[in-house]
């Protein structure tokens, strides 16, 4: 086992029950461990460690598993046990330590769990990554950025699968709108364990389509396991001359990139209504986009746009 196992003995226990909201887990002391939070922490580095974790907590009597990328829930989702569940035993899986950003300007980077999936990607941000560093490194590698949050320790793991609104969204749309494909680890046939998936906005199957839509504003939640998000980059978006582009110094102004804007561009299940292919908010007024995704009559996520 390459994970790193945190009990209550350990002295590093009670800061690592706890993530940015200090209200949180209930009945939270500087400095010492609470009886409403974590009873284990595991210190995950590869989607190899996260199934391992899964399977040693969920076999504990009672075991229950959250996930946590960058730790910034608001609620006590990742930290709190269950309410009126006194002999629950949690253990939160950390994967804060799966953070590289990954590029290939030839578009050849697969799924690394399920590898023999056609798809394929030019960029790939594990989950674990925080913002700032995901911002750093793709205006780095690549000269792009992506329209995400503006607190700079926020995971990428829970703020892209719960939209991810900033800066840029009014004329970039959300950071979900960006996400085409996700590796994931789901729950197992048993309820006892993970096994990994790879969906994507192309997949062809109904079930990986909700999947996959689930992962583009639905909301991180606990029963979900992401380890890496998948992302092409901002290309058709990345006007030259954008507003806020070289001020902030992370919008790219390559002008490669508006050559794929015809199908290269990421986008969510439900595609843009006004302009197929893009994602809509690509005026150079900086304007809102009009209507964000098409209306599908009986889809998920559908109903709320426009
Ligand atoms: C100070 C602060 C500033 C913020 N600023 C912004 C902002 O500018 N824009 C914006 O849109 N939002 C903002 N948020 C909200 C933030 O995007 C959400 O709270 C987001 O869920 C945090 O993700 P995380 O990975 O850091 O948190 P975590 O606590 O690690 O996770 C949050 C939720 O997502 C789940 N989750 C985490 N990782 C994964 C994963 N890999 N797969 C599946 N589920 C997962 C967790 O189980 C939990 O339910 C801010 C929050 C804070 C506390």
């Amino acid at each position: 086992m390459a994970f790193d196992l945190i009990t209550v003995s350990d002295r590093r226990h009670s800061s690592l029950q706890k993530g940015f909201n200090l209200r949180w887990p209930l009945g939270n002391l500087q400095g010492q461990s609470s009886p409403n939070g974590a009873n284990l922490i595991y210190l995950c580095r590869s989607p190899q460690d996260i199934m391992d974790a899964a399977a040693q907590a969920l076999a504990l009597p009672h075991g229950r598993i959250t996930v946590r990328s960058g730790g910034h829930c608001y609620e006590g989702f990742v930290a709190n046990k269950m309410p009126d569940s006194p002999d629950e035993v949690l253990s939160i899986l950390d994967i804060s330590a799966l953070d590289r950003v990954v590029y290939d300007a030839s578009g050849q980077i697969g799924s690394e769990l399920s590898p023999t999936q056609p798809f394929r990607y030019r960029f790939r941000l594990e989950a674990g990554s925080q913002i700032w560093d995901s911002y750093s490194a793709l205006y780095k590698q690549a000269n792009k950025t992506l329209p995400a949050g503006s607190c700079y320790s926020v995971g990428l793991g829970g703020h892209i699968c719960g939209g991810g609104y900033g800066l840029l969204s009014r004329k970039y749309g959300l950071v979900c709108d960006w996400l085409s494909g996700v590796d994931m680890l789901v729950p197992d046939s048993h309820g006892k364990g993970l096994e990994p998936r790879h969906v994507s906005r192309d997949s062809t199957q109904q079930d990986e389509l909700d999947l996959f839509a689930a992962c583009c504003g639905a909301g991180g939640w606990s029963i979900r396991h992401y380890h890496q998000l998948l992302l092409q980059g901002p290309a058709a978006s990345a006007q030259r001359g954008a507003v806020a582009g070289d001020g902030m110094g992370l919008v790219s102004t390559d002008p490669g990139g508006t050559k794929q804007s015809a199908g290269g561009l990421p986008a969510m299940v439900c595609q843009p209504s006004e302009q197929p292919g893009h994602l809509g908010p690509g005026d150079q007024t900086g304007n809102a986009p009009r209507a964000h995704r098409q209306y599908h009559p009986g889809h998920p996520l559908c109903g709320q746009g426009g």
